[in-house]
């Protein structure tokens, strides 16, 4: 009987799934997460499931936003906040609203 090598790969992942060990998880200054509701919110969900022991990695992502005043991007700590170098209101969000994984550990 021939085997379907793309079929053997999704076997191996579906296998390696069962033994996840960790997610790294990008959070966005921005997106409006509580890391430590998160955290809680991981352990409920994962109890009981195929991920259950796997550890949450959470990877902080700093805001940023395109300034038109000053043409280059800078570093803001929340939305609607003042460009820090020139005072100004004309920011378009363009970084820290993340919330993706990022990586998975299996064994
Ligand atoms: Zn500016």
């Amino acid at each position: 009987m021939r085997r379907c090598a793309a079929c053997d790969r999704r076997a191996g992942g579906a296998a390696a799934l069962q033994q996840s060990q960790a997610v790294w998880l990008e959070v966005g200054a921005l997106a409006g997460v509580e890391t430590e509701a998160l955290r809680f919110g991981f352990d409920v969900v994962m109890k009981d499931s195929i991920a259950q022991d796997a550890k949450l990695e959470i990877i902080p992502v700093a805001g940023q936003a395109w300034c038109m005043a000053c043409m280059k991007n800078v570093a803001i700590q929340q939305r609607y906040d003042s460009c820090p170098e020139c005072g100004g209101h004309q920011l378009q969000v363009n970084g820290g609203e993340e919330l993706r994984i990022k990586e998975l550990e299996v064994v």
